[in-house]
């Protein structure tokens, strides 16, 4: 009784295919269904199909106005049915306002998180969601809910590491100011969470990223908590499944003036530090210091740096770093604040001498070497002629160089040893279990109105991390539909090796011509910028004009100014200096010496390697741990500029989901089999269509007698061991003999 004629037939296969689309248009006028039209403005809107003549479409849209936009601007909308599905999949059309409308919808709700087939998709909600928690966390863990969270993808994590003995990452992306490091630390606290209890070795390490924070991320005109540092964690659980220890790697490039404000640490320490250590290191105020005062913005809206000051010290009491090692940290906060403040006055011409004043005094005894060292060391240049030493005055330009860079690299220093610190004290303890589930959380793509050298580093990582997902995506499509027995051509697609090459090609590549120039003494950003246009001609990710160039990034265009490339990316400590700092910290035990470039000329130390180098190698570092652990996927997605809730702009969000790779692993999809629904819900959903007495089979074989007596063209479907396969469309199409009977 169920047998399909063959108008509907026929009709069902129509619909399989978006790019005839035009010819189901009439299909659409007739049964008044909803399509979406793009109005002059560029805003999709909901509306039917009243008639097409040629080219034209004449559409009602749902305040009873009549518009006629031209065909192109038509695409079909989604049944009903599929209104706000968790995953992006189940649409039967994958068009962009189909997809926005869906996440909008969701979002809307509250409902930050969809899924985007093995992609998790987590909107930046702005304001506190009642999503998280203990309930939360044990529903997920007796799979009450499955719901797309992050919860449930670290829970499968979980699962996976225990049964399969594999580690496994949850890789993390999206913009600068999506929930990156949000997202980390609510995949952690779940991990944490487990075994009931955060109290041990799991406090400690959620506590951890209270610490980098405040070390390493900052106020931008994007994001109020900003990570200038990438980081992965890794978390590593015993055979019983605790976590028993911690790794924490980060990958950098240290830049003490951060677009608005500086680290955060050091307005907590100047707003927070109580008196007595205020006292010790001489401390002012927040405003008082020149590092600090320059950019304008010395608070953070809602935020209490004095409060989030205690918090510091109790996450530090926490993962066990003594009082006497927090002493030194802030000792050396502060040194760098008074370093900041040193003015140098002109003397003859052009050359300088260092003001006397409270700030190289106080700079001297934190950092613990002679003021007159100090003074010598940022002023002079240590000449050998013949047999003697004589010393050089500097410009002013080279001694305001030579001591920021001396900030910078205290800074850097304790950055380093910080991390070290609590790596020492997570460490794990005799037990190498080999299970560890690492959590990877970068700075996400920047583009600022003024894009430096920092913004060339961050934004090449993004284009890697970028690479490394879509491959693995792309892997684990394909994986799913072999494991399912599922036959399928593979797909190759465009990726971003374009633009990788653009910067690791050697020897003519971003990084190769920037190393090459920073070897020359004469070189400048000028100079630079010339030799990329002299160079780079043949790729298409790239101009210049002037000293500025442009990369096509898989995110966005993003013009960077080559000025202090070369200085940044030589980063260089003269040799003066590390015998100031060598003589300095004599009096250190051995675990808080700076670790100090050797100085000794003949040696290839590992200060030779420039800034871009190292960080590419870190990068490489991190990314190659990953490639043996089985990955899960999160993109973020920032749905308004304004930092601010209940704002979803369109335009911004769907830009990001073509960036972070989701549209292209759901195109993917579509050319394959975009529709898969388990068995059992199947047969649920659409068992009405059999006789009666077939209702006792298993699942597999009920959804065959289903699809044979619906009549579906077996190119439209593959029956998997664990799923039925769907080319698009098809859900739509049984939707509609479901509504018809
Ligand atoms: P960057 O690349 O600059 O480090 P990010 O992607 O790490 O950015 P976050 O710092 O995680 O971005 O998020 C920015 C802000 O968005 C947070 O400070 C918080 O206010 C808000 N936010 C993000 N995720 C959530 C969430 N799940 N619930 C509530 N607020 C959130
Ligand atoms: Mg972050």
């Amino acid at each position: 009784p169920y047998a399909m004629d063959g108008v509907k037939r026929k009709r069902t296969r129509r619909l399989c295919d978006v790019s005839e689309w035009d010819d189901r248009m009439d299909y659409f006028v007739k049964k008044k269904l909803h399509i979406w039209c793009r109005l002059r403005n560029g805003q999709w809107v909901s509306g039917q199909i009243q008639s097409t003549s040629g080219e034209k479409a004449m559409v009602l849209l749902s305040d009873d106005s009549v518009v006629t936009l031209p065909v192109g601007d038509v695409l079909p909308a989604n049944p009903d049915v599929l209104e706000g599905v968790d995953d992006l999949m189940q649409l039967s059309y994958l068009n962009e306002p189909s997809v926005l409308h869906n996440l909008q919808h969701r979002y809307a709700r509250d409902i930050i998180y969809s899924k985007a087939g093995p992609v998790l998709i987590a909107i930046n909600p702005f304001k506190d969601i009642q999503l998280y928690g203990n309930e939360f966390v044990t529903a997920y863990r007796k799979k009450l809910l499955n719901d797309p969270h992050v919860y449930s993808i670290a829970d499968t994590a979980y699962d996976r590491m225990m049964e399969d003995d594999i580690s496994q990452s949850i890789i993390i992306s999206g913009e600068s100011g999506s929930g990156k490091t949000e997202t980390a630390k609510i995949a952690m606290e779940y991990l944490a969470m487990l075994d009931g209890g955060s109290n041990g070795i799991e406090k400690e390490v959620l506590q951890t990223s209270y610490i980098l924070e405040a070390f390493g991320n900052a106020k931008t005109s994007r994001n109020d908590n900003s990570s200038r540092f990438g980081k992965l964690i890794e978390m590593h659980f015993s055979a019983t499944g605790r976590i028993c220890g911690a790794k924490i790697q980060s990958c950098r490039a240290v830049q003490l003036v951060n677009g608005e404000r500086s680290y955060h640490i050091f307005y907590q320490l100047c707003a927070g530090a109580p008196p007595t250590l205020r006292d010790k290191l001489k401390l002012k105020g927040a405003s008082e210091y020149k590092y600090l005062n320059q950019s304008g913005c010395l608070v953070i809206h809602g935020v209490d740096d004095a409060e989030e000051f205690r918090k510091l010290l109790e996450a530090l009491n926490t993962v066990r770093i003594s009082e006497r090692d927090q002493e030194h940290a802030f000792q050396m906060i502060a040194s760098v604040l008074w370093l900041g403040n040193i003015t140098f006055q002109v003397i003859d011409n052009s050359h300088v001498e260092v003001v006397q004043s409270e700030a190289v005094a106080n700079a001297a005894s934190l950092i613990g070497c002679n003021v007159n060292d100090l003074i010598v060391a940022l002023s002079t240049c240590q000449i050998q002629a013949g047999k003697d030493k004589v010393a050089k005055s500097l410009t002013v330009e080279q001694a305001t160089d030579r001591r920021d860079a001396l900030a910078k690299f205290i800074y850097a220093n304790l950055f380093d040893w910080i991390v070290d610190q609590m790596n020492r004290n997570l460490a794990m303890g005799k037990e190498q279990t080999g299970r560890s589930i690492n959590i990877l959380d970068i700075y996400g793509f920047e583009s600022f109105k003024k894009n430096t050298f920092e913004q060339f580093l961050i934004n090449y990582a993004n284009e890697r991390l970028q690479q490394h997902v879509n491959r693995h995506l792309l892997k684990l499509e394909q994986e799913e539909y072999e494991l399912d027995g599922i036959e399928w051509s593979k797909v190759n697609f465009e990726d971003n090796q374009e633009c990788l090459d653009l910067f690791e090609k050697k020897p003519i590549g971003l990084i190769s011509l920037l190393n090459e120039e920073s070897n020359s003494v004469k070189a400048t950003g000028l100079t630079f910028a010339c030799k990329l246009k002299q160079h780079i001609k043949s790729s298409p990710c790239f101009k210049s004009e002037k000293e500025e160039f442009c990369i096509r990034h898989y995110a966005g265009e993003v013009r960077y100014d080559a000025t202090g490339f070369l200085e940044k990316n030589r980063d260089e400590l003269h040799p003066d200096i590390i015998q100031l700092l060598s003589s300095s910290d004599s009096h250190l035990p051995e675990d808080k010496k700076f670790s100090i470039p050797s100085s000794d000329t003949r040696v290839p130390d590992f200060h030779k390697q420039s800034v871009s180098t190292k960080f590419k190698d870190n990068l490489f570092k991190l990314l190659q741990q990953l490639e043996n652990t089985m990955p899960h996927f999160i993109c973020c997605i920032k749905p308004t500029d304004k930092q601010l809730p209940g704002m979803f702009d369109k335009d911004l969000v769907i830009e990001q989901l073509r960036c972070c790779g989701v549209l292209e692993v759901v195109r993917i999809s579509r050319s394959g089999y975009p529709t898969r629904l388990k068995h059992q819900e199947f047969t649920n959903r659409y068992d009405f269509l059999l006789p009666k007495d077939n209702a006792c089979q298993d699942p597999l074989s009920m959804s065959i007698a289903i699809l044979q007596q619906f009549g579906i063209l077996s190119e439209l479907y593959q029956v998997g061991y664990t799923k039925l396969y769907f080319r698009a469309g098809q859900i739509a199409a049984l939707e509609d003999v479901r509504n018809q009977v």
